[in-house]
This record gives C-alpha cells, structure tokens and sequence, in this order.
C-alpha cells in the first residue's frame, strides 16, 4: 500500500518523500505542478493534478491503494495571503475538504497535515506549547487552522486520525545536494539572502527594525527540512501503530534575528551582502519559538541538523549547484 504525499512536488514534500523513499516506502505523489517541481520528486510515482478538483482526487483513491496521506500542497505566502485572502481560503481550505471527502469514501483512516507556527499569531509564551493560544495574524495561517479544524471533527465523526506538525522556519536542503528550496517568487528570509550572496539580487530587505526583540528584527525559529521530513515519518507510524491523533511543534526551541541570520549566511558564504531596512511585513509576530519537547518525548524526534551554521551551508551548497533553481521549468 502507497503513502499519498500532497504537494510532493514542493520544498517540504519533496524532502519528505526522500525520506520515505529512504524508508523504502511505497510513495504517490500528487502535485499540480504550479510551484512544486517534477524534477524535485527523487522517486515513486508523481500523479499531476488539482485537488481543487474533487472527481481528480476521489479517482486517485479509487484507482490506487493508499494507506495514509502526507497533506502539504497549500499556499505559503504571508504577505500575498493578506493582500489576497480569499486565494488563500480557496486553496488551502478547500482543497483539504476535497482531500477528507475522498479519504472518508475511500476509508482511508490516516492523515499527516502539514501546519504551521503561524497558526499562534503573535504568541503567549516563549517557546511556545502546542497547549497554547491560536490566533493567527494572516490569512494563512487562519486557512492552516481552519484545516486543523476540519481534521478535529472529521476524527470525532468520520474516524480519520491525524498528526497535526506546526512547522516553525523550515530551511536548508537535502545533504545530498539533489533537491532543494526553489520557490517562485521567492519570499522566504534565507534562500533571498543566498540569492544576494550569488548576486542575482542587489540587496536584501530587512522587513521591521522597530520589534521588541533584541535587535528590533524579527525572531525566528529555524529549523532544517530534513529533519522535518524526518518528523513525517514519525508521524506516519504513529497513526500506523493506532495511536489517538496528535498535535506536534517542529522547531529547534532557539531563536535568531533576521540581522542574525544575514550574519550566519554572510560567514558561510564569505560574500558581501547588503542588507538594507525596510517596513515591517503586515502579519509579521515579533518572536516565533517552538517548545519541540512533546514530539522528542512522544515520537523520539531527533533533529540533527540543527545547528543554523549547518542548515545555512546545506542551503548554500545547493543553491551554489543550482543559481536558477530546478531545471524544470
Ligand atoms: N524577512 C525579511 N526580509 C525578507 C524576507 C523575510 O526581513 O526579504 C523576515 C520576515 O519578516 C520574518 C523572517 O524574515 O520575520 C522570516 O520570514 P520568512 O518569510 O522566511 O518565514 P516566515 O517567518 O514568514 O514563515
């Protein structure tokens, strides 16, 4: 029986499904190819197609023997989901009902939801528990908790379980260096850094320098996407060990400025990079730090890249082999 990985094709599915892979798993992926790339699917099979199109994806039920499902394709764009909310709504959301639907005719019982730390809003509590308030700032991450939502009661009426991972800044790429981040456009703080280091872009912005924090940036928490991926496998035998649905943290529980990370990536690369301050990004909370102690505790979660110099260098080295992304587009 096949895992079905949504949005396999993109930077977190992809490293996800290498993992699997790695596992010897039996991998459908389904992506419609908007952003994600073919050539970043390292094996099994890659089914394009929409989701938003609910007789797509009740067909691939029907016609495949699947286990379990990985949900990741979603927009993921802060800043665009504010501006644009509805595109937001009608992707993210729509598309995990028309996933559900298709898993609840086709009694498939298991589900891993790709979440994320923007689902708190501006937090509680540093570092954060998964116990604590959810209150999104944006459109994405309400979009993110409404599905969260729909997995609750799905569970309760339909049986479905599920392992929720809110995700804190994924980052890095793949040590083999086959497969990477490449988004189009590109808005995520370390891949626009890197692409400053190899000149494609004058400078970078630092979004906000008036934050309660130390330096007056934003704090994140960054955290290497194979070892996420790593935290999907996890997941995937505890649903198969039967076990009640879960919500998990994924971050590495330490927090870096943007002036912090420009810093790491300029000593990794050893390039100039200008960086120059600008607004703050609408949506934005000041500090983003996740406890990831009940998922070390629960599932044995182990990150082992966790150190931002490394995840920095594992970014740097791909993005140095590819100046332009895949190849595929
Ligand atoms: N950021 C920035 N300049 C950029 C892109 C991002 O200052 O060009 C900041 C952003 O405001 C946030 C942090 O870097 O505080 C991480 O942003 P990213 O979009 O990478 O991830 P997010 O925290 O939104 O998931």
């Amino acid at each position: 029986m096949a895992v079905l990985v949504t949005g396999g094709a993109g930077y977190i599915g992809s490293h996800t499904v290498a993992e699997l892979l790695e596992k010897n798993e039996e991998v459908i992926v389904v992506d419609n190819l908007e952003k994600g790339h073919k050539d970043a699917v390292l094996g099994g099979k890659l089914i394009v197609g929409d989701l938003r199109d609910k007789e797509f994806i009740k067909n691939v039920f029907y016609k495949n023997d699947i286990e379990a499902v990985i949900h990741f394709a979603a927009y993921i764009e802060v800043g665009e989901s504010v501006s644009n909310p509805l595109k937001y709504y009608n992707n993210n959301v729509a598309v995990s009902l028309n996933l559900l639907d298709a898993m609840r005719e086709a009694k498939v019982n298991k589900i891993v939801f790709s979440s994320t730390a923007a689902t708190y809003g501006e937090p509680e509590n540093i570092p954060i528990l998964e116990t604590d308030r959810t209150m999104p700032t944006n459109p994405y991450g309400e979009t993110k908790l409404a599905v969260e939502k729909a997995l609750k009661w799905s569970d309760t009426a339909y049986g479905i379980k599920h392992v929720i991972l809110r995700y804190f800044n994924a980052s890095g790429a793949h040590i083999s260096g086959k497969i990477g981040e490449d988004h189009n456009p590109e808005s995520h703080l370390i891949p626009l850094i890197i692409q400053a280091a190899l000149g494609k872009r004058d400078s970078i912005k630092i979004f906000g320098n008036d934050y309660n924090t130390p330096d007056g940036t934003c704090v994140r928490d960054y955290i290497h996407v194979s070892d996420l991926a790593q935290a999907h496998y996890l997941a995937l035998q505890k649903l198969r060990r039967g076990e009640d649905s879960a919500i998990y943290n994924l971050g590495n529980g330490k927090g870096f400025s943007v002036r912090e990370v420009v810093d790491v990536v300029r000593k990794v690369t050893g390039k100039n990079i200008n960086a120059v301050d600008a607004p703050r990004r609408p949506g934005d909370p000041a500090i983003l730090v996740a406890s990831s102690e009940k998922i070390k505790k629960e599932l044995n979660w182990q990150p082992k890249l966790n150190d931002l110099e490394t995840i920095v260098a594992t970014a740097w080295e791909w993005h140095s082999k590819h100046p332009n992304g895949y190849d595929d587009k």
